[in-house]
């Protein structure tokens, strides 16, 4: 009775935390180690599985901690191979909350896409998530359990390969708004006895928080991808209101500190493409003015459209030509394939979306999600 109450999820705590715990259980520091491997390497969450741990601490251990990831609400299969699994993400006002992680497979390489809080605050003007306001960070635990829990679905190829070998902090909300709890997941992600992920596969995306950059400069090495989204002051404070706070000037001075202090070899900054908006022959003078010279890839996105939304997608044609002129002149920029479209499994416009209504058990209750199907 009561113990459940009480129980550390081991599922992110850092390896340095992991090691106070199992210390603290009066067990020697090099079983932090023995559990990490377990839990990250084998993605076992039982502890009477763990054979090489004694009898005694792993019932000492089943006793007070625990493996705990967020639970599935749902989960979808794209005709093209993306999967998206809906997780709850606990009540806000009565309402049941979800966020997503979408598993995006490619040739050579698997991408999970996670979440880092329940909605975002920031409200960018052409995004579902922010659409949907702002409910609360996600614990290390929630961020972490993600990757934990597809690596566990999806398991490893034929030669013993993982599934999923990059993770990007794309989903819904701000990584950087929530830079307490984001950090010791990035750390979880790359450290050998964790994920074991090399900084290059692990990716945050942000909107341009600047003094969270700098902190991120000195704490971590992750790549990262900025959502630039616009040329001009003007236009970007429309689209990315945070922008009214860090002007472009500001976030790239911040970008290539970031380059300089952990030795990066480029940011990929996010433009997505809204048709007679951001899509015209100036904007792509002036985002070359910007970015000739540096360490910068481009990622055109084609925009998702959501209800409620003005915007629409630029044409394919419009597309094209902004990539080529980019690339026409030394600014390296791709676009970015939309995957999982049949599930809504793009990545910057996860859950929120409010056209349908998918029943939920949870515990006793049935609940109304409203979350698309
Ligand atoms: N908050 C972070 C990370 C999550 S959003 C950020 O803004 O970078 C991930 C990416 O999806 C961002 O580049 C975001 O601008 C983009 N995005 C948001 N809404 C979108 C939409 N409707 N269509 C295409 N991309 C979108
Ligand atoms: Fe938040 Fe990113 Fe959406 Fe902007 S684009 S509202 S920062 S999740």
């Amino acid at each position: 009775m009561g113990e459940t109450a009480v129980r550390t999820n081991l599922l992110g705590l850092t390896p340095a935390e992991l090691e106070v715990f199992v210390v603290s259980l009066g067990e020697k520091p090099f079983r932090a180690r023995q559990l990490l491997t377990w839990i990250y390497k084998r993605w076992v969450g039982d502890f009477e599985q763990m054979t090489d741990l004694g009898k005694e601490f792993r019932r000492r251990l089943a006793a007070v901690a625990e493996i705990r990831t967020p639970e599935i609400a749902s989960e979808h299969t794209s005709g093209d191979g993306t999967r998206k699994w809906l997780l709850k993400a606990g009540e806000y006002s009565g309402r049941a909350q979800a966020i997503e992680a979408v598993f995006i497979p490619e040739v050579g390489r698997g991408t999970l896409c996670i979440s880092s809080q329940v909605g975002c605050a920031l409200d960018c003007s052409f995004c579902s998530t922010g659409a949907q306001g702002f409910n609360r960070n996600l614990e290390t635990w929630e961020i972490v359990g993600q990757v934990w829990l597809a690596s566990r679905i999806l398991g490893v190829g034929p030669l013993g390969e993982r599934a999923i070998t990059n993770v990007v902090l794309m989903g819904m909300g701000e990584p950087l708004a929530n830079y307490k709890n984001v950090l010791p997941a990035l750390q979880l992600f790359m450290a050998d006895h964790g994920f074991d992920i090399s900084r290059r596969r692990v990716t945050l995306s942000t909107s341009g928080l600047v003094p969270q950059l700098y902190r991120l400069a000195q704490d971590t090495n992750v790549a990262l991808a900025v959502s630039l989204h616009a040329p001009t002051d003007a236009l970007r404070d429309t689209l990315v209101p945070i922008n009214r706070r860090h002007p472009i000037q500001e976030l790239l001075a911040a970008c290539w500190h970031y380059l300089e202090a952990q030795n990066g070899r480029s940011i990929t900054f996010e433009y997505v493409l809204l048709d007679g908006v951001n899509d015209q022959p100036e904007h792509a003078r002036q985002l070359v003015a910007l970015l000739k010279g540096r360490d910068a890839k481009v990622n055109l996105i084609p925009f998702n459209p959501f209800p409620g939304s003005d915007y629409k997608r630029s044409p394919a044609a419009v597309i094209a030509w902004f990539r080529d002129y980019l690339n026409g002149h030394d600014v390296t920029a791709t676009v970015r394939r939309t995957r999982g479209d049949d599930i809504d499994a793009a990545c910057g416009q996860l859950a929120g979306r409010v056209h349908d209504r998918t029943t939920v058990r949870l515990g006793s209750k049935v609940i109304q999600l409203a979350v698309e199907a």
